[in-house]
Order: C-alpha cells, then sequence, then structure tokens
C-alpha cells in the first residue's frame, strides 16, 4: 500500500483511495488534519495517496450497501486482513451501535441526508468483546444518492487505535468460540481464513474452503425439539472435527444454525478437499445417536480453493457457499466443488420467484397421488395429492422449496386453489367411470387458514366440478391449526356440515395435545413420518406412535400412517391396530393417469374376489354351517408400480 502509484493504474483499491481523495479534497471539517497535508498536496496527487494509505488514523470507505470498498493500512492492520480480503465484507462485520436503537443501516440512511456524523461506535473483537470507538462518518455522493460512487468515508483517530491494535495483533488472529459447541464462531473463521491466505500468499500455497450445511436440520428441530438439536449439533461438531483431523485439518468454525466450516491450509494437492469431503460423507451414512435415538443425517458441502477460485476471503466464502447450495438443490447429501457457471446458476435461482409466477400463470403444476391403503384389506382406500413443477431448465422443483416461495411471494391462494380443483376435476372424472369409495385428500397451508373465505373458495370450487364434498379430504398441520385458533375451528364446524372430512397432517411433531384434540372435531390423523421411520429401531419412536394410536381410537379418529417404507414398519402398524397406510412400500405419488390405472386395477380386483365369493356362497352354501362362510380377505401388498 505504502507504494507510489501512477494515475493510470486503475485497480479497485486506487479507486477506492480516488474516492476518498475527491472527498477529503472537497474540504470535510472532519478531516481537517488529513485536509491540510492533502490540500497542499494538491498539485502531487502521488504522494497525496501515499499521505492517505499511511495515516495514522484508520480511514475506511464504504459503499451504500455498507461493503468495504477500501481501507487504509492502519485498519487492515487492526482487523489483521490483507485489503483484497476486506473489499466487499460487510462493514457491520467490524462495527455495531450501542443498545437497542436504530441499526447501523439507519444511521448510514441519516448521513447521506445531513451530510456527516460523529459519535461512538462498537468495534467488534469476536463475538464478546466490543470496545467503543469514535468514529466520523462523511457522506460522499449526489444529493439523489443514485450516484455509484457514493459512499461514506469513516474515520477512527489513532488514539483510538493503538490501544485496540496492541490487543488484537499477533502473529496469528484471536480466536473465540461458539458457546453452544465449542468450535470458533463466524468472526473467528473470517479472520482465521485470511490469515490462512496471507500465508499462503507469502509461501505460494493453497487453501481450501468446506462450506458444509445439514439437510432437514430444521425439520429434525421441529420434530425432536431444541435441546435435541442442540445435542446434535455438538455431536456433529466433534464428528467434524475428527474428519478434519485425519485429513490434516485443524480449523473447523460453527458460522451459524447448520452451517459450519472447515479450513483445510496449507493445501498440499487440491485432491485433499476431495478427500475429506469424501470422509465427511461416508462418516454420516452411519447413524448418530443422540438421546437413546439413531438418526440418520445428510449433509450438503461446497468446495472452493484458493487461488484457482478465488483470492481473496470473501470471494472464497462465497463460492463454496455456492458450491453447497448447488449439492443441496440437487437433493443434498452430496459436495460440489464450485465452477463458475454455478454463479450463474445461483442467479437463476432468483429468478425461482418470477418463474413460478409464470408457471402458476400457465397452470404448469400438476399433481401427483399417493395411494392410501386400508391396512386389512389393501385396497385403495384415498389418495393425497402432492403438488409437482417441472421446471423447464432446472427439472423437478420438490414443493417444500416452492411452497414456501410461493407463500412469500403471495401465490399460495391461485397454486393452492388451482391443484384443489384440478384434484376434484381427477376425482370426479374417475367417479363418471364408475371408481368411487375414495377420499382425495389435499393439503391446506397455513397461510391459506388465516383466510376468512377459505370455506366459500373450496365450496366453489366442488360446485365447479362436480366432486362430492363427503370425498374431500383437508389435510392441515398442527402448527397451522393451533396458529389460526378461531378460523380453523369455524373451518371445522362448517366442512363437517357439509361432510367434508379433515386430517391432522405431520402429527406428533406439534403440540399434539388431548385437551385441544377434543376441541378439533377432525376425521383423521396422520402419523409424522418421522415416527413410523423409527417404530421397529427405537423405543421412543414405538411409544409415541402407539400413544397417537390410542389416543385416536379414544377419540374415534382414524388413524394414518405417513412414509412407510418397510415390510417390518407395516407389520408393527397392522399388530397395533393402525387404520390406514401410504408410503412408498405401497407406492410413490404418481400421475393421474397412473392413478386412474391403480384405482381401475384395485376395483377390477375387488370386482374378481366379489365374484370368487359369490360362486363360493353358490356352491357351499347348501354344504356349510354358516360361520364357515365369511370371504377371505385380500392379503398381503403389492406394490403399486408405473404402468
Ligand atoms: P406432506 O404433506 O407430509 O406430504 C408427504 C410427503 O412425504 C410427500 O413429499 C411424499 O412424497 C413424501 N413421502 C411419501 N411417502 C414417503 C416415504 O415412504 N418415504 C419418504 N421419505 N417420503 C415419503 P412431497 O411430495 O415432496 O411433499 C412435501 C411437502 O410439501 C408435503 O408434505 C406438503 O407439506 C407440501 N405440499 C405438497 N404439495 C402441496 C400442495 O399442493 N399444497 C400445499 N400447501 N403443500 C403441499
Ligand atoms: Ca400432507
Ligand atoms: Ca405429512
Amino acid at each position: 500500500m505504502g507504494d507510489l502509484k501512477s494515475k493510470e493504474n486503475n485497480s479497485p483499491e486506487e479507486s477506492g483511495e480516488e474516492i476518498l481523495l475527491q472527498h477529503v479534497l472537497d474540504g470535510n471539517s472532519e478531516v481537517q488534519l488529513l485536509k491540510g497535508l492533502l490540500s497542499r498536496a494538491r498539485s502531487e496527487l502521488g504522494m497525496t495517496r501515499h499521505i492517505v494509505a499511511n495515516q495514522t488514523d484508520a480511514i475506511i470507505y464504504i459503499d451504500t450497501a455498507q461493503r468495504i470498498v477500501y481501507a487504509n493500512s492502519v485498519f487492515c492492520n487492526l482487523v489483521g486482513y490483507e485489503l483484497p480480503d476486506l473489499e466487499k465484507t460487510m462493514f457491520d462485520q467490524f462495527f455495531m451501535l450501542h443498545g437497542r436503537g436504530p441499526g447501523l443501516k439507519a444511521l448510514l440512511k441519516t448521513v447521506a441526508n445531513q451530510g456527516k456524523w460523529n459519535g461512538e461506535v462498537l468495534f467488534r473483537q469476536g463475538d464478546k468483546d466490543q470496545s467503543p470507538l469514535n468514529m466520523s462518518i462523511i457522506f460522499n455522493g449526489s444529493e439523489d444518492h443514485q450516484h455509484e460512487k457514493c459512499g461514506f468515508v469513516c474515520q477512527i483517530s489513532a488514539e483510538d487505535i493503538i490501544p485496540l491494535t496492541q490487543t488484537t495483533q499477533s502473529s496469528s488472529p484471536k480466536i473465540t468460540y461458539d458457546s453452544l459447541t465449542g468450535l470458533p464462531d463466524r468472526p473467528s473463521c473470517l479472520q482465521y481464513l485470511a490469515f490462512c491466505l496471507k500465508q499462503a500468499r507469502e509461501n505460494d500455497g493453497g487453501v481450501a474452503v468446506l462450506y458444509i450445511d445439514l439437510d432437514q436440520f430444521k425439520r429434525v428441530n421441529n420434530i425432536r425439539g431444541p435441546s435435541f438439536g442442540d445435542e446434535l449439533l455438538c455431536e456433529i461438531s466433534s464428528i467434524l472435527l475428527q474428519c478434519g483431523k485425519q485429513c490434516g485439518a485443524d480449523f473447523v468454525a460453527r458460522l451459524s444454525g447448520d452451517e459450519f466450516v472447515i479450513i483445510l491450509a496449507p493445501l498440499v494437492k487440491p485432491e485433499m478437499a476431495k478427500e475429506l469431503s469424501d470422509r465427511i460423507l461416508k462418516q454420516f451414512q452411519h447413524p448418530i445417536a443422540i438421546k437413546s435415538r439413531d438418526i440418520f443425517i445428510k449433509l450438503s458441502i461446497g468446495i472452493s480453493l484458493y487461488p484457482e477460485d478465488s483470492d481473496n476471503q470473501p470471494g472464497l466464502l462465497h463460492n463454496a457457499e455456492t458450491a453447497m447450495e448447488m449439492a443441496k438443490t440437487a437433493g443434498g447429501n452430496s459436495s460440489y466443488r464450485w465452477h463458475s457457471k454455478m454463479d450463474a446458476a445461483a442467479n437463476q435461482n432468483l429468478d425461482l420467484e418470477s418463474d413460478l409466477f409464470e408457471a402458476v400463470k400457465n397452470s404448469d403444476l400438476v399433481n401427483n397421488y399417493q395411494p392410501q391403503i386400508n391396512i386389512k384389506t389393501g385396497a385403495i382406500v384415498g389418495m393425497e395429492a402432492l403438488a409437482r413443477w417441472n421446471h423447464p431448465e432446472h427439472g423437478f422443483i420438490s414443493p417444500e422449496i416452492f411452497i414456501p416461495v410461493a407463500e412469500d411471494v403471495g401465490l399460495i391462494d391461485r397454486l393452492s386453489f388451482g391443484l384443489i380443483e384440478l384434484a376434484c376435476r381427477h376425482g370426479r372424472q374417475w367417479h363418471d367411470v364408475g371408481i368411487k369409495g375414495f377420499t382425495m385428500a389435499v393439503n391446506i397451508s397455513g397461510r391459506m387458514l388465516q383466510q376468512a373465505d377459505l370455506f366459500e373458495k373450496i365450496m366453489d370450487i366442488l360446485r365447479k366440478t362436480g366432486f362430492p364434498p363427503t370425498s374431500l379430504e383437508l389435510e392441515l398441520t398442527e402448527s397451522a391449526l393451533i396458529e389460526s385458533f378461531d378460523n380453523t375451528i369455524h373451518l371445522i364446524n362448517q366442512c363437517k356440515e357439509e361432510g367434508i372430512k379433515m386430517a391432522l397432517d405431520d402429527f406428533g411433531t406439534g403440540y399434539s395435545s388431548l385437551s385441544y384434540l377434543q376441541r378439533f372435531a377432525v376425521d383423521k390423523l396422520k402419523i409424522d413420518r418421522a415416527f413410523v421411520m423409527g417404530v421397529t429401531t427405537s423405543h421412543n419412536d414405538a411409544a409415541i406412535t402407539l400413544a397417537i394410536i390410542a389416543m385416536a381410537k379414544q377419540l374415534n379418529f382414524k388413524v394414518l400412517a405417513e412414509g412407510v417404507e418397510t415390510e417390518a414398519q407395516l407389520s408393527f402398524l397392522k399388530e397395533n391396530g393402525c387404520d390406514v397406510v401410504q408410503g412408498f412400500l405401497i407406492s410413490k405419488p404418481i400421475t393421474a393417469e397412473e392413478m386412474k390405472n391403480a384405482l381401475i386395477h384395485d376395483s377390477c380386483l375387488a370386482i374378481r374376489q366379489r365374484r370368487a365369493i359369490n360362486k363360493f356362497y353358490s356352491m357351499k352354501a347348501s354344504k356349510l354351517p354358516a360361520h364357515h362362510l365369511k370371504p377371505t380377505a385380500k392379503k398381503g401388498f403389492s406394490p403399486i408400480r408405473k404402468r
């Protein structure tokens, strides 16, 4: 930084300096000392640059989005970063305001209007230490704040800096720790990465960043509770540490929630990063025991390398995160190395909202139907309509991704009512060809429950399609129901009058209390697949499932088990009085055409069976005592295959 630079040189740090210089030359009172020096040096531009860079005050230039554009060496030394690593990091990574008042963003808005500000800010050192500092901030830019070179010059006096420098400057960064897992926290991770990069630059070495995110952690946390989630995070931390150690990476940090970063430095060869991610994924093929329960956790890993993928700290982290997101979008449980094309793909993901608008407008979303089977007879007694979006470029996108997007952007109504109508239309078509006796279950999201006219809209659809209300079932989740308590009671009562059925979805994951269940006279409880999955391997899951079945019987509700995948689970449920099952063992969700064929096949089977029974009756009736004449129930399940 101390070098004199020619005016032609257009490097990013120079443009930051230039803006700063321009600003200082404009003559703002807060930088009087600097101004004095600089005005004398007006004719000697190179010399002035040198002076700015070598100020004893710390000077930072940030853009209007709070990204650091330039910082002088005083600030770089203070935070232990090189300038390329600082560029585009956020100002609030280093500074915050006192107390609960308006944040930095609001302050900068005020400075943009008033021109300047002087006051106390807190300098973040790790998670806990926050030192008060005096800072002056001066707005630099046009009045409309639109000019791309608009920004803020932030200055901290040398007297404030010196004591801090003594505590922060050392050969390696000061590490602070996350209180739950004991791993280094986010600020430490950023500092440590900057430190590794500095060393790698000096030694011509390499660095790898592995960005790790757990698949479906939120779900586990919601279902099992935060103390289970905490224990799980600690266990995962120690597995990551152990895997890291085996591959020569000692630094594992927890960035936030379920996000971890491993830094592999020095990186002798790029393959080491892949070896580490493979080792982690392999390790997570085994279940983790938490509170005497075995749980399978999958994760998505993104990798980026210095110097191949980026030469600075924010770039490396950003790229590793993008690669992780790609791994997740592709279904998770895998690792991806960053590639320049991924940024374009990530940007396309941002188009998801507008693509969803188009898809809903053009009715590109369809339903698949997942059969629900009477556990005793094996007959299809119902089905659940599940939304499907086949994106023209990205292929199949899970409803778990686009339903929340639809809720956020206010599309959920159009989307859901469109699909409910489609389900009712299909149901009606199947009735018309003589297939009856099934319920059509549709999902009602929390957002929809908050609407006063939900019932009317559903009735409109039923009238329009001619599908009988008694064949329709609405699936509500416990949490949605609790959030809109009064609306839901009213809705349930209205639906009851018309004969529309009600099911409580994902049961067991929410409040599951007897007292409120008595108030919500629903028809069916759907045991969440998280419990069904564990009925044959976990005592707790088996006990919860049995308790739900007992509770349902007591209240006269039907009980359906979701996500049945194995014969052993099916036997357990059958032996313990579950009424209906749904899951991959019987069938994955299938297209409307496939569902129709399955229903036809099912009813043909039933007709054939009736005929056989009738024949049996007529042949044997005269010869056998009456109690021998019970028809034989259909035995076993033949999984429905795609035809
Ligand atoms: P859900 O209501 O709990 O639906 C069941 C989900 O479990 C479906 O995932 C289904 O494909 C999956 N599943 C069924 N059997 C098995 C099994 O044996 N093993 C495993 N591992 N999974 C099984 P899908 O279709 O991805 O839907 C996910 C969620 O998206 C649904 O969970 C529901 O909450 C929501 N959703 C789907 N369609 C709609 C819709 O049209 N409207 C609304 N509001 N939400 C929808
Ligand atoms: Ca459902
Ligand atoms: Ca469910």
